[in-house]
């Protein structure tokens, strides 16, 4: 598929066949080259790099102006928000893995509700979409959540988008519907609850190396997504226990998953409702937080359960 947008099919038929498959190709030419290879004058040569420049994707900004894109939003836990450098980041890839019950789904849960909160409090009043393979989405939990955060429950499940997949090509085929939905509605968080339910470590290997080509096809237009319509990515994985190592982290799909990773971090239980995150880099752990789980939604440690301290 090419990325030529803003072109004539004529001007796209030429530029295809002399290998200039993407307006950030064309914009690495000179018009003098441009001409010469089209065999067209140089006005017209520079009216298409004119046109692969407003077109291409990538730009370079001043760090200020970068930092003023980088918009983040609050994950509703202070100390979750401190691990991961302010909150969650727009146009970021996040992974959120660890075993059963460790809480990644009530992690998914409640950032559909901090998304919409509006910026003074923390949030970028931006839409949710749910990809839920697991068959676990909640409507019940997000009524919870949102009391906590004082917003109105009914407003905040409206603005949440729920797709339930039944099997791996439901999977891969909600990126189409995925694609439509981010062109006409403002989301900021896409989840998909979890990664990995339909990709068996243990099938044969020739469908294994299919379906992990498909995975990462699968995260890479994710990713594209996320940086193109400026929202975050959160999805959820599976560790894979690793024999006689305590230390060594590995997950379901990789190397190829954490290719498209920018913040790997791994939960684990502590006791009762507490838990662990940690940051992972690599295979190593950077820092690590705790937090709570409790009936209003991911907690830190010291707030109790009563107060109400949002907006
Ligand atoms: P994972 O997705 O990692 O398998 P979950 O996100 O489903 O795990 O987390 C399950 C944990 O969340 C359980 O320990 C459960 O007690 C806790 N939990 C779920 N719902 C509530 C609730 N309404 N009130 C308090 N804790 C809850
Ligand atoms: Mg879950």
């Amino acid at each position: 598929m090419s990325r030529l947008k803003g072109f004539s099919s004529d001007v796209k038929e030429k530029l295809i066949k002399i290998g200039l498959s993407s307006s950030e190709a064309i914009c690495l030419l000179t018009s003098e080259e441009l001409s010469k290879l089209l065999n067209i004058n140089l006005d017209e040569a520079m009216k298409i790099i004119k046109i692969a420049k407003k077109n291409s994707c990538f730009s370079i900004l001043k760090f200020s102006e970068y930092r003023k894109m980088t918009k983040c939003f609050t994950t509703g836990c202070k100390a979750l928000d401190e691990l991961l450098g302010g909150g969650i980041n727009l146009g970021r890839v996040y992974e959120f893995v660890g075993e059963f019950g460790t809480g990644k789904t009530q992690i998914c849960h409640q950032l559909c509700v901090t998304v919409q909160l509006k910026e003074d409090f923390g949030g970028i009043d931006s839409n949710a979409v749910y990809i839920d393979t697991e068959g676990t989405f909640r409507p019940e939990r997000i009524i919870q959540i949102a009391t906590r955060f004082n917003l109105d429950p009914n407003e905040v499940l409206k603005r949440i988008y729920v797709a339930k997949i039944h099997d791996f090509s439901e999977q891969l085929g909600s990126l189409l519907q995925l694609k439509d939905l981010v062109k006409r509605v403002n989301i900021g968080v896409v989840i998909v609850d979890s990664l990995v339910k339909y990709f068996r470590v243990t099938e044969f290997e020739g469908k294994i190396k299919a379906k992990l080509y498909e995975l990462a096809k699968f995260l890479s237009e994710l990713r594209r997504i996320a940086e193109e319509y400026n929202l975050a990515i959160v999805f959820t994985n599976q560790v894979i226990a690793v024999p006689d190592s305590k230390d060594k982290i590995e997950v379901v799909g990789d190397p190829y998953v954490g290719m498209y990773v920018d913040y790997r971090i791994k939960l684990s239980k502590v006791r009762e409702a507490i838990r662990r995150a940690e940051l992972i880099f690599g295979r190593t752990r950077v820092s690590h937080c705790l937090f709570k789980i409790a009936e209003e939604g991911i907690l830190d440690l010291g707030e109790h359960k009563s107060v109400n301290n949002s907006p």
